[in-house]
């Protein structure tokens, strides 16, 4: 692979896993095995960030998926465990290096560790989680004070996760996005050749460079299968989790997909991790999108349409290295109570 850059990386997708940061580092992705921040020169030779590690760094962190506080970085001897000794300084080389990132609207790549928030992390590794912009970078009183009761100033960064259309596509979702490109393109000279009686047909310009954004996010709608999804479909061998079923087609291969429990993008913003992915046949994928399934606390699903002809588990089926987390079936539960189709009272009886 090239060489380390900023913004996204050749052949690197949201949802990769690496399983060292030596292997980050091998790829380019991150400058240092062991610090938060990854630094590199840019063009005025002066040292600007390109990508962070969220892996328990800091007690003043905060993950929310789309939204991340990040501690800056101290040297040391002035940290003890989460902790820190005492304040914390924008000249320090990470600092300066993330703030100068911010001044410069610089993208961050975000990997998260597996000591990093429960609710994303892998148990294991790290994985890839794309492209975040710094929305801030200012001072704040860390929660615990300094042993001598004095209180603790960090350096605090905001960063908020790009929309996923100016995220990297996968292979798949580029091929698509190119031929969507072209049919449009050709849509594009008939309309001009049945206005123009002459016949002159305008041929399409070639260096069709980056697809518009629209027309991206409608790509990863129709092939969204990123390598979160693919890994939790392989760990049931594409058994639906809800109903048991296991799909093949004619050409042998079996056929599932990766649901969200709480949704992707707008307004929902569920993160693209596997705790928050369930492997499902296309009639269960519906079932849970639409709320017609719901899942308890206990995993125990419950109907609240009627269905025929079909039996579903009693409870959802769970591999034991894929742990569901407790929110995402909460925050469904929640959405499809209040969202879903009302039982009407009955008008009281004359
Ligand atoms: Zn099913």
């Amino acid at each position: 692979m090239g060489q380390q850059a900023i913004g996204h990386i050749d052949g690197v997708v949201p949802g990769e896993v690496f399983s060292s940061r030596m292997e980050m580092k091998n790829a380019n992705l991150h400058s240092d095995v062991r610090r938060g921040i990854s630094r590199l020169k840019d063009s005025d030779s002066s040292y600007v960030a390109d990508a962070i590690v969220l892996n328990g760094g800091y007690e003043d962190d905060d993950d929310d998926w789309t939204s991340v506080k990040y501690t800056g970085a101290s040297p040391d001897d002035e940290k003890d465990g989460t902790k820190l000794l005492k304040s914390q300084s924008w000249e320090y080389r990470d600092n300066a290096a993330l703030k100068l990132s911010f001044d410069r609207g610089y993208p961050i790549r975000i990997f998260r560790g597996p000591k990093g928030d429960r609710r994303y992390s892998l148990p294991n590794s790290y994985r890839y989680d794309g492209l975040y912009k710094i929305t801030a970078a200012h001072d704040a009183t860390a929660k615990s004070p300094a042993p001598d009761g004095t209180p603790i100033t960090i350096c605090q960064f905001i960063l908020e996760r790009l929309p996923d259309p100016e995220q990297e596509l996968t292979p798949a979702e580029r091929q698509i996005a190119e031929v969507l490109v072209q049919q449009e393109e050709l849509l594009d000279v008939e309309a001009t050749t049945v206005d123009d009686e002459s016949g002159g047909t305008t041929s399409a310009e070639d260096g069709e460079a980056k697809p518009p954004a629209t027309r991206v996010s409608r790509v990863q709608r129709i092939v969204r299968d990123p390598a979160t999804v693919r890994r939790i479909k392989a760990l049931y061998d594409h058994e639906c989790q809800l109903c048991g079923l296991r799909l093949v087609g004619p050409d042998g291969k079996p056929y599932s997909e990766g649901a969200h429990i709480k949704p992707l993008g707008k307004p929902h913003n569920g993160p693209d991790v596997e705790r928050n992915i369930l492997c499902l046949c296309p009639n269960c994928h519906v079932r849970l999108d639409i709320g017609a399934v719901l899942i308890e606390e206990d995993w125990l699903i419950v109907v609240r349409t009627g269905m025929f002809g079909e039996n579903l588990r009693t409870k959802l089926k769970m591999h034991r290295r894929h742990k569901v987390h407790q929110e995402y079936v909460e925050y469904h539960r929640e959405w499809w109570i209040s969202h879903g189709p009302r039982h009407e009272p009955t008008e009281s009886a004359m």
